[in-house]
């Protein structure tokens, strides 16, 4: 049978694996790290004295329904049931008041009407504007043609959207999902958003959490279905080019290679890189001495940040802070200051509770940027070294840097490579 080589053990070469292994390729994958995951992982962190070391996410990673992609890898690893799905989202204001946003008897486009209607938190001025805006963005989303060169910003300004809308509604949704502010990303990227996942069916916004820690996933017995994949971890590829992959001071060869490494990185090894900018993401993670809340998740309201999961009981909990620049020059000190203090303005448990211990990830190159005139920056996953093709969230896949894009873009290099030796499989859905 041919044989592929990849490089990255990331959601892109795992996917990749994943498809051309179930296909009967002999694949081999060398990853750096002593761990599979890539920037969607977990590891143990240390404990200090008699406690058990514990293993984290690197930061909390959530899907949506409309991930079907994300999902048929996690099938085709046997662990799509280690997603639970929650389909309410609760917004939280400062002081605790929540509003509820979920899906009630009405057909996409209209299935959050009477809960959108309730929402304390936006007034009437606000809802009736962002009702507008869906309206609108439904009808230019075909139509407009430059999506892709102003911010999501300049087009919510251009709709009249009350500043009171922008910050809790449209701001609250597209930063964590985008990974960007609003001032710096391509409106395209907000409209396919609310379009997959607000707009087009009335379960697509249903949002996944992985119950078991990420690296857990990859783990997965399904590799032992698949002795024709191999994965080589602590392996690193030093060079890629027409001969082959230089691993570990040895040159390696196939029929077909994957490169599915970090944009960053390609510069050392030899290939043509993008110039695409990189954003942070920001985790804290906060052990109480008792339960602080009994809600799943929550997005936070006003301040820096940005979106709680429950992880254990209400005493364990995970925050988010996506495109956190404005965290980057603060020590982990103040971050967890600045948490523990946010966190007592919506849950007032956290005012009686004594924090255990507390742990910050700063990734400053968490993703690539979305900002506008990006989308031709990203290359699709032909390369100029023939039969190598290239993966990654940051390759054109139709998606904005997310696990969805990362699979897409494994999928499609799948494909290349199907295609380079004269078969035709369709690994990619939608
Ligand atoms: C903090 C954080 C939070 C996020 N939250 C979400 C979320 O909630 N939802 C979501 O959809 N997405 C989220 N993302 C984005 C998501 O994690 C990424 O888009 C996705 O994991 C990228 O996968 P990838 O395979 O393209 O790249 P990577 O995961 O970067 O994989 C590349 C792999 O290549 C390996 N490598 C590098 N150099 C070499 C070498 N020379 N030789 C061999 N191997 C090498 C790396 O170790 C890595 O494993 C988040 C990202 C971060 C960092």
């Amino acid at each position: 049978m041919s044989k592929v080589l990849i490089a990255g053990g990331g959601l892109a070469g795992l996917a990749a694996a994943a498809a051309l292994g179930r296909d009967g390729w002999e694949v081999d994958l060398h990853e750096t790290r002593p761990f599979l995951g890539g920037r969607a992982t977990s590891y143990a962190v240390p404990a200090g004295g008699d406690e058990v070391a514990e293993t984290i996410d690197n930061c909390q990673h959530i899907l949506l329904r409309c991930c079907v992609n994300l999902l048929d890898f996690y099938r085709r690893l046997g662990v799509r049931e280690s997603i639970r799905f929650y389909r309410e989202f609760y917004f939280i204001e400062p002081g605790g008041r929540i509003s509820v946003l979920k899906r009630g008897r009405f057909p996409a486009p209209f299935h959050f009407t009477g809960s959108f209607l309730a929402m304390k938190c936006f007034s009437r001025h606000d809802k009736v504007g962002i009702a507008r805006a869906l309206i609108a963005l439904r009808r230019e989303r075909t139509r407009r043609k430059d999506l892709d060169r102003i911010s999501m910003l300049d087009w919510l300004l251009q709709k009249r959207q009350t500043p009171h809308a922008i910050d809790r509604f449209w701001r609250q949704v597209l930063v964590s999902a985008v990974n960007e502010d609003l001032d710096r990303m391509a409106a395209v990227h907000g409209f396919q958003v609310f379009w997959l996942g607000f707009l087009r069916s009335s379960d697509a916004y249903e949002m996944g959490i992985p119950s078991v820690p990420l690296g857990q996933l990859y783990a997965a017995d399904a590799w032992k279905n698949m002795p024709n994949v191999r994965m080589h971890l602590r392996s690193t590829v030093e060079r890629i080019d027409a001969c082959g992959f230089m691993a570990d001071g040895k040159v390696l060869t196939a029929d077909q290679y994957i490169c599915a490494l970090p944009f960053e990185k390609l510069e050392a090894l030899g290939l043509p890189a993008p110039k695409l900018q990189h954003s942070p993401i920001t985790g804290v993670h906060l052990w109480f001495d008792r339960e602080v809340t009994t809600l799943p998740h929550a997005t936070l309201l006003d301040r820096t940040m940005q979106w709680m999961f429950n992880k254990d009981g209400g005493r364990y909990l995970q925050l988010v802070v996506s495109a956190s620049r404005d965290l980057t020059p603060l020590s982990r000190k103040e971050i967890i200051d600045l948490a523990v203090g946010d966190l007592r303005l919506f849950f007032p448990r956290v005012r009686e509770a004594n924090l255990v211990k507390a742990h910050v990830v700063k990734e400053q190159r968490a993703t690539f940027s979305g900002a506008p005139e990006t989308e031709d920056l990203r290359p699709g996953t032909a390369c100029t070294i023939p039969n190598l093709h290239m993966a990654g969230d940051w390759t054109r896949n139709g998606w904005p840097a997310t696990m969805e894009g990362a699979v897409r873009s494994g999928y499609l290099a799948a494909e290349g490579v199907a295609k380079a030796s004269g078969k035709s499989p369709v690994y990619l859905i939608g």
